[in-house]
């Protein structure tokens, strides 16, 4: 991988908290003497895409671009959007080659970039910066290939693996640089997973307060019997609020959505929410990474529907002894009907572990 890739990697970057449900993307203009002479990174959804943002920056600074190469994180693309087919724009610019990380993952366009620009008789290269490229946007990723979303379970716990005391109380466990960073996973997500127990006994926001963003996730809510208060603190101003729900109470239902939530009704004739079919539900929402934090109880019944890709855990330098664990599922009787992670990373945040742990296999789509 060039330098020129990384930069657009980092470019790329910038839109963690700002692309979706469009995936994250950089690019970086070179010229035939070797100098960057624009930069661009995706903006937000219906807004320019990074090329061309990279166009404009070197159209501003009055550098010139023909006979240039783009370097660019994802596959242009070749339909009509706002701005136009960043394809298009590349070629008519005077862009001879373009290195690109990796297609487009939506079967509906991916390849017709590229076929588009060779077809105008650019050079075109796709590879270098590719795991990176996915590894940013495996939501879209996911949602592209798979229809649903990517899901990562947020739990906090002490180093004994409790979430909670037998009473309940959990807040809070882990520091205050570990809670500042969980903000800055919920940013990064299109919506913020919880269950009504978590409402009903916390009445949480649940937004990306701790982090610069002007883009909150969207809210989910499994709420099988639609207890949660028409006052609860997850309504917050200019948020979609996603309710699920297993029975029909239409009065409930028209308050609800009189508060601007959207009630689904997606019961598993178990008297409880369809979680499979929600999940899909929110990939057609275009719900690319769904970050979940609820309760035990709501934990389990995700991770044993095989709903869950991705542990994101801190551990707290404490023990609590008696108490709530990660999540309510088994009791398995071998050690070999085990879910097996991968763990991923690692880190140290304020006292408290962060560690990143992939289901085994998961990623692979
Ligand atoms: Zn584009």
């Amino acid at each position: 991988m060039s330098n020129f890739t990384a930069a657009a990697l980092r470019l790329a970057l910038e839109g963690l908290y700002r692309t979706s449900p469009n995936p994250r993307v950089g690019c970086v203009i070179v010229d035939p003497s070797g100098a960057i002479v624009g930069q661009g990174s995706t903006q937000r959804a219906g807004g320019p895409h990074a090329e061309i943002m990279a166009l404009r920056d070197a159209h501003e600074h009055g550098y010139s671009v023909i006979g240039a190469t783009a370097y660019v994180t994802l596959e242009p693309c070749s339909h009509q959007g706002r701005t136009g087919p960043c394809c298009d724009a590349l070629v008519n610019a005077g862009i001879v080659k373009v290195v690109a990380s990796i297609a487009d993952p939506n079967p509906l366009v991916s390849g017709r970039g590229f076929a588009r620009l060779r077809a105008a008789g650019v050079q075109v290269e796709v590879g270098p910066g590719a795991e990176g490229s996915r590894e940013l946007n495996l939501g879209f990723f996911s949602r592209m290939v798979r229809k649903t979303p990517w899901v990562r379970m947020k739990v906090a716990a002490s180093l004994d693996g409790v979430t909670a005391l037998p009473s309940g109380a959990s807040q809070w466990i882990t520091g205050p640089d570990a809670r500042a960073d969980g903000h800055a996973w919920r940013a990064r997500a299109c919506a913020v997973l919880t269950g009504i127990g978590t409402v009903l006994a916390d009445d949480p926001r649940l937004d990306a307060r701790e982090v610069q963003t002007d883009r909150q996730p969207a809210l989910v809510l499994v709420d099988s019997a639609l207890q949660v208060p028409l006052d609860a603190s997850l309504f917050v101003a200019d948020r979609a609020v996603y309710i699920y729900t297993s029975i029909e109470n239409d009065s409930k239902m028209h308050a609800l959505e009189a508060r601007g939530a959207t009630v689904v009704f997606m019961p598993n004739g178990r008297g409880k929410v369809d979680l499979a079919a929600m999940v899909r539900d929110l990939g057609c929402r275009e719900i690319n990474e769904l970050h979940v934090e609820a309760g035990y109880k709501l934990n389990g019944s995700l991770v044993r529907e095989g709903l869950v890709d991705e542990l994101l855990v801190y551990l707290a330098p404490k023990l609590l002894g008696e108490g709530y664990g990660m999540l309510q599922w088994g009791p398995l009787t071998e050690l070999s009907q085990a879910l097996a992670l991968d763990f991923t990373a690692l880190d140290r945040v304020g006292s408290d572990v962060r560690l990143l742990a992939r289901v085994a296999g998961r990623d692979r789509f």
